[in-house]
C-alpha cells in the first residue's frame, strides 16, 4: 500500500518505518526542514532501540523516504496518517492546531479517495472536526479513521511490530477494510484488531493513558503513606501484585510520571470532562499526586542538608523521562534540577542518551559528565532520577570514594538499603522508611 505519514516524530517515524518494513511504500512528511534533511542523510534524531537499523534497511530497499512536500506525498498515497503533536494548551486542553492545519493541507492536495487516519492523541470529536475541514476543502471522497497509538517510548519498534492490540475507530466499511488489510501483516498469529466507532476509539487512548498514570500515582500515594506509618512499599508491592486482578505492571513507586503523553493526556481528559460539566475527581487526584511527588523528593534532600543547599553539588544519574529513550519532555529531572539550581546548588549530570537534549534545555547552567562516575566527582550527594540498566549495579566503593559525602537519594527505588549501609552510604528512597525490626519479610 502507498502511505504517507504527516508528522515524523516519535510516533510518525516509528509507525512509518514499521509500515515500510511490512512491504508498504511510505513517505514520512515533516514541516521541520532540518529534521527531514537529517533523516535523508541517515541521521536519526531520536533514540529508540532498533529504529536506526530498521530505517536504514527500509530506505535502502526504497520503501521509506522523507520529505517536506506534503502535497506530493498525499497525492501518491491511499492512506494518510496524521501523527503531529497535540501539546497541552494553557487551560490543559489538547492543542489541535497542527492537526487541523494538516487536515486542510491534505484536503487541498487530494486527487482521489483517501483514508485519513488520525494517529495523534486527540479529544473525542476531533475526527468529526477533521472531516468537516477536509469536506470544506475538497470534492473528493474520503473517510476519517481514528487509530490511536499505544507504543511505549523505549520499546516503540517492538510495540509497533507486535502490538497488544490495534484500535480502529471507523464509521465506514470501506475504510475499515483498508485499515484491516494494512494491519493484517502485524497480526498474523492472532487478530487483535478492535473495530469500534470513532468516538470510542478517541476515548480509548485517553482512558489507557489515564489508567496507567493512575496506577503510578496510586502506588506513589501508598508509598508516601508507608513512609509516614513505617511500612515498606516494596514489601507492600510484593504483597499485592501477586493478585492477578491487580497485576505486577506499572506499580513502581518513584518521583512521578513524565514524558510527552501522561501529564498532558491526564490534563486533557480532565479538561474534556469539565467541558461536559463532569468532575473527574480521580484524575484530578492523579495529577496532584504526580506533581507533589517531585516536591516530596526535593524535601528529603533539603531536610538532609538542613534546609540550605546553596553551594552544594549534586550528581544526577538519569535525565530522560524514562530509560531507553533520549526524550526529556516533562521529565521529572527538569523540575528537580531547576529547583536545585534555584536554591543555589550545582549540578553534574549524566544520562546514557539524553545529554544533547539536556544541553538544549540547561545550556551552561549545569555540568555535563562524560560517564556516570565522572558525574560523582566531589559531589555532595548522588540523585538517581532515571532507572537506566547501567545504573543498577554500580561499584558502590567507587561511588563512595568519588562523593564528598556518601549519600544517595534514589528516586526510583533501585538499590538495596542494607547493601548501601554495608558500604557506609546513607540512603534515601521512596516509601521505605520502615525500621529494621519490621522488615524481616522474605519475598
Ligand atoms: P513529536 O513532537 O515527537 O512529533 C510531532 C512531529 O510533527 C514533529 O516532528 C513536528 O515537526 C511535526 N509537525 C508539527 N506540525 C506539523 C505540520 N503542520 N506538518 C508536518 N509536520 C508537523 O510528537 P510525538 O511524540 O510523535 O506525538 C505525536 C502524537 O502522538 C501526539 O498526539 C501524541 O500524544 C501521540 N502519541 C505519542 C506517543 C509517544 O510515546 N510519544 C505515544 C502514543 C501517542
Amino acid at each position: 500500500m502507498k502511505i504517507c505519514i504527516i508528522g515524523t516524530g516519535y510516533v510518525g517515524l516509528v509507525a512509518g518505518t514499521c509500515l515500510a518494513d511490512m512491504g508498504n511504500e511510505v513517505i514520512c512528511i515533516d514541516s521541520n526542514i532540518e529534521k527531514v534533511e537529517q533523516l535523508k542523510k541517515g541521521f536519526v534524531p531520536i533514540y529508540e532501540p532498533g529504529l536506526e537499523e530498521l530505517i536504514k534497511y527500509n530506505v535502502e530497499e526504497n520503501r521509506l523516504g522523507f520529505s517536506t512536500d506534503l502535497q506530493a506525498a498525499v497525492k501518491k498515497a491511499q492512506v494518510c496518517f496524521i501523527a503531529v503533536g497535540t501539546p497541552e494548551s494553557e487551560d490543559g486542553s489538547a492543542d489541535l492546531r497542527a492537526v487541523i492545519e494538516v487536515a486542510k493541507e491534505i484536503a487541498l492536495a487530494m486527487n482521489d479517495y483517501k483514508v485519513i487516519v488520525n494517529k495523534s492523541t486527540v479529544p473525542v470529536g476531533t475526527a468529526q472536526k477533521v472531516a468537516e475541514v477536509i469536506k470544506a476543502n475538497t470534492e473528493y471522497d474520503f473517510d476519517v479513521v481514528s487509530n490511536p497509538e499505544f507504543l511505549k517510548q523505549g520499546a516503540a519498534v517492538s510495540d509497533f511490530l507486535s502490538p497488544d492490540r490495534v484500535v480502529i475507530g471507523s464509521n465506514s466499511l470501506r475504510a475499515t477494510a483498508i485499515m484491516e488489510e494494512l494491519y493484517s501483516s502485524f497480526l498474523k498469529t492472532e487478530n487483535r484488531v478492535i473495530i469500534m466507532d470513532v468516538k470510542s476509539a478517541e476515548m480509548t487512548k485517553y482512558t489507557a493513558n489515564a489508567f496507567l498514570a493512575t496506577k503510578i500515582s496510586f502506588i506513589n500515594e501508598i508509598a508516601n503513606l508507608c513512609e509516614k506509618i513505617g511500612a515498606d512499599i516494596e514489601m507492600v508491592r510484593a504483597g499485592i501484585t501477586t493478585d492477578k486482578r491487580i497485576g505486577n505492571q506499572f506499580l513502581f513507586p518513584g518521583i512521578g510520571y513524565g514524558g510527552s503523553c501522561f501529564p498532558k493526556d491526564v490534563k486533557a481528559l480532565i479538561n474534556i470532562a469539565n467541558q461536559f460539566d463532569f468532575s473527574a475527581s480521580v484524575l484530578e487526584g492523579v495529577d496532584k499526586v504526580n506533581r507533589n511527588q517531585k516536591t516530596l523528593f526535593l524535601n528529603k534532600i533539603l531536610e538532609f542538608f538542613g534546609g540550605d543547599i546553596s553551594g552544594k553539588t549534586f550528581a544526577i544519574w538519569g535525565l530522560a523521562f524514562k530509560p531507553k529513550t533520549n526524550d526529556m519532555r516533562e521529565a521529572p529531572a527538569i523540575t528537580i534540577i531547576n529547583e536545585l539550581l534555584r536554591r543555589g546548588a550545582k549540578i553534574q549530570a549524566f544520562d546514557p542518551k539524553a545529554m544533547p537534549m539536556a544541553e538544549a534545555i540547561f545550556q551552561d547552567k549545569i555540568t555535563y559528565a562524560q560517564n556516570a562516575y565522572d558525574a560523582l566527582n566531589n559531589a555532595d550527594a548522588l540523585l538517581l532520577l532515571t532507572e537506566w540498566n547501567e545504573f543498577r549495579r554500580p561499584d558502590f566503593d567507587k561511588v563512595k570514594e568519588s562523593l564528598k559525602s556518601p549519600v544517595i537519594f534514589d528516586g526510583r527505588n533501585q538499590y538495596d538499603r542494607d547493601e548501601l549501609s554495608a558500604h557506609g552510604i546513607e540512603y534515601f528512597c521512596i516509601g521505605r522508611n520502615a525500621t529494621p525490626e519490621n522488615t524481616y519479610i522474605t519475598v
